[in-house]
């Protein structure tokens, strides 16, 4: 049986134009997926075929998230913001909170799935940790430590209670929303993955999986888990 994932795009407002890292859409296709790219539409209608037409999503990793949705002003170090992205996707994520899809979360991914089930965000990381989120390494290398809570899907997709991945982010969760736990945290003790509690199938992890698919077992298995769970 096909199974249709849909994945959302990142907006350049200076070029008018939709974006996605290839990475996302190869690491679909070689699990068995059919992949299908969202553009930020701001249709409800729209947004709900889409909810109602495909079998899962990916929540793809990019700009900051408006602090507004989570009840606060703009800080300092708040970085770029795509007001049409977040609004489209907002409004697709409730349907999955809502429902009972699949879908995986990556990066700010992760962060707008926390912030739609009431969860809020550090909105930098500066002065909060100095574990070095914002790597240099090459994207595919993983750079830091995650321990993983061992009665977890994370972990039986793993089947390790500590690994390696990569890291470029300068935000994080602060407070978990609901309906989700948090699974896995890097040492500073940052929350570096959270899970759906329940029957509902959705995972969110901090680092960015679709770097490395195609040579890490543990990343490639996340992109496994969201098609086998939307079949
Ligand atoms: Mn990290």
């Amino acid at each position: 049986m096909a199974c249709y994932i849909g994945i959302t795009c990142g907006w350049e407002e200076k070029k008018n134009w939709h974006k996605l890292h290839d990475e996302y859409v190869c690491a679909v296709n070689a699990v068995g997926g059919v992949p299908f790219l969202l553009p930020s539409l701001d249709s409800p209608e729209l947004v709900a075929v889409y909810y109602n037409q495909l079998d899962g999503f990916i929540f793809t990793g990019g700009s900051d998230l408006d602090p507004h949705y989570f009840g606060e002003e703009p800080q300092e170090n708040l970085g770029e913001i795509t007001p049409q992205r977040d609004a489209f996707e907002m409004a697709l994520v409730r349907l999955v909170l809502a429902g009972n899809k699949p879908a995986l979360g990556v990066c700010r991914g992760l962060q707008l799935l926390n912030v739609a089930a009431g969860g809020t965000l550090y909105q930098d990381l500066k002065g909060v940790s100095d574990l070095m989120h914002n790597q240099q390494a090459p994207r595919w290398y993983p750079v830091h430590t995650v321990q993983v809570e061992q009665d977890s899907r994370l972990f039986r997709l793993a089947g390790q209670e500590s690994f390696l991945v990569n890291s470029f982010h300068h935000q994080a969760i602060r407070q978990l929303g609901q309906g989700f736990r948090a699974v896995a945290w890097s040492k500073d003790g940052l929350i570096e993955a959270m899970e759906s509690t329940g029957d509902k199938k959705i995972m969110a992890v901090q680092w960015h999986p679709e770097c490395n698919w195609s040579s890490d077992r543990i990343s490639l298995s996340l992109f496994k888990n969201l098609v086998e769970s939307a079949r």
